[in-house]
């Protein structure tokens, strides 16, 4: 199948007009195909390669359309960094309809009525930045939008300085948002919350069909599912930076990348966006301030579901959830094949000797996927040994209780504990590269975006440790 000839559906717009806007897209100028995801095109059953689909481009950049597509842009609120506002929306995303439950959309691609005093384009720089982390996560086995090409063009677009307007073509098996459903509550239209939770039963949680209590099983699973997206996020050292209840997707998935970042050294009060003076979406906040947005979530479901019995729920899964996912991602990431008593405090005092270390936390899981008892193979990369000295040595303790020979262990570590994980200090060689036309770097990245466990002997030189002065960057949110 050609990417070109695919059919899609636009079930979204079977609901009533106030959830979207029928909108077509503003194409840039003189575009170009920059980078695609076969991996992603897999998703919408495309096997023809994109790069030889000479209308992909064209399509990306909304000058033709799919067979079935209607274009259209996403009414939601949402709360910002703890603040309410009432009317957000895609200001610069526009929908081209489903197909294989992938729902697609060109973000950067124009004005919409939800632009508000924004220009409706994205910027080469951050178009870069999401379309690789969006792949990168799914190579990190973390559920997430993806992307499935990205176009650059001549379009001068007005940020800190002129750059250059750039589109990616993004899809999600739903784009609805915590802040969809408070857009609804905000605006009075209850009886429109059963009609979206209806949709969302429908497009995200159709095995719930048919079950007692519908709505509160369906924000169970909300929660559940976010819980264990946020413990894998902190099991692996990602920031998303922009928790807002916009960008929480109503699946649990991780969408609407920003300024985002990955641990360098161990740093829980790490925050990497510069708008969030108050850290309120720092690395060490992001469970908590994910079972905040669902606090959010079940006071705007309240006319459906009786807010008593969503409070409940969220009091006995979020954590509970969250928990399990996050020890057991840890003990894999440790390489423990069955958990025993004390576990938990020896990982508890990893992550404390690690914060006292300056290690960097991809590197030292890596390193440790290869411990052989030589202890300076991990120390070797630490500024303060003595916390990971002491460490080292209970672990070696622990070890001798293990049943798995020393090589099955390490493979197994080597299969959870990736190696490339898209620092900013690389990402931004990237787009310093692709702003003066080369792609080759971005294209790698690709590469090892989406297989971040293996080695990759000619890209090599992408796994750098983080230079000092590019440790724990904090970004803008403009793009
Ligand atoms: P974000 O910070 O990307 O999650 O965006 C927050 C809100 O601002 C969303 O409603 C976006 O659609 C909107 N927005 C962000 N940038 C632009 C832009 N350049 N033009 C129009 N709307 C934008
Ligand atoms: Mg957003």
């Amino acid at each position: 199948m050609k990417f070109s000839n695919l059919k899609l559906t636009t079930p979204y717009l079977n609901l009533k007009p106030t959830f979207y806007e029928k909108v077509d897209p503003t194409p840039l100028d003189n575009p170009f195909l920059i980078s695609t995801s076969q991996s992603a095109a897999a998703l919408l059953g495309v096997d023809e390669d994109l790069n030889l689909d000479t209308e992909l481009l064209h399509i990306i950049n909304g000058e033709k359309i799919l067979k079935g597509s209607e274009t259209f842009a996403m009414c939601y609120a949402g709360h910002q960094f703890g603040e309410f506002t009432g009317r957000l929306g895609d200001g610069r995303v526009i929908n081209l309809g489903k197909v294989n439950n992938q729902n697609l959309q060109i973000k950067g691609a124009g004005l919409t009525m939800y632009s508000r005093l924004g220009d409706g384009r994205a910027v080469l720089r951050s178009s870069i930045r999401e379309y690789l982390i969006s792949e990168a996560m799914h190579g990190l086995g973390i559920e997430t939008s993806r992307a499935l090409a990205l176009i650059g063009s001549d379009t001068a677009v007005r940020r800190e300085r002129m750059e250059k307007g750039a589109i990616i073509l993004r899809l999600s098996p739903t784009w609805v948002r915590f802040g969809t459903f408070e857009y609804f509550y905000a605006s009075g239209e209850h009886d429109q919350l059963q009609v979206l939770a209806d949709y969302v039963i429908d497009e995200s949680f159709p095995y719930l069909k048919n079950s007692e209590e519908l709505y509160l099983n369906m924000y169970t699973e909300i929660v559940k599912n976010t819980a264990i997206t946020i413990a894998k996020w902190q099991s692996i050292g990602f920031i998303h930076g922009v928790m807002n209840t916009d960008n929480m997707c109503i699946d649990g998935r991780t969408i609407d990348y920003g300024p985002f970042a990955f641990l360098d050294d161990y740093n829980p009060n790490f925050v990497c966006n510069q708008t969030d003076k108050q850290g309120l979406y720092s690395f060490r906040s992001q469970p908590g301030a994910a079972r905040w947005n669902l606090d959010m979530l079940a006071r705007v479901l309240s006319p459906i579901i009786d807010y008593d019995d969503s409070e409940e729920v969220l009091r006995d899964v979020f954590w509970s959830t969250y928990n399990k996912v996050y020890f057991t991602l840890l003990y894999d990431k440790m390489g423990l094949q069955i958990q025993q008593a004390d576990d938990k405090e020896l990982s508890e005092t990893m992550i404390r000797a690690l914060a006292a270390s300056n290690i960097d936390y991809t590197v030292f899981f890596r390193k440790l996927s290869r411990y052989n008892g030589d202890k300076s193979t991990v120390l070797d990369s630490c500024i303060n040994k003595d916390p990971l000295d002491k460490w080292l040595n209970a672990y070696d303790t622990r070890l001798e209780k293990e049943t798995r020979d020393e090589d099955a262990r390490h493979e197994k570590m080597l299969a959870v504990n990736p190696k490339y994980v898209l620092k900013n200090h690389t990402l931004q060689e990237a787009i310093d590269k692709a702003e003066k036309h080369d792609f080759n770097m971005v294209n790698a990245l690709l590469t090892v975006a989406l297989n971040p466990f293996d080695e990759h002997y000619t890209l090599e030189h992408l796994f750098k440790p983080t230079p000092i002065k590019s440790k724990n960057i904090c970004l803008s949110c403009s793009s």
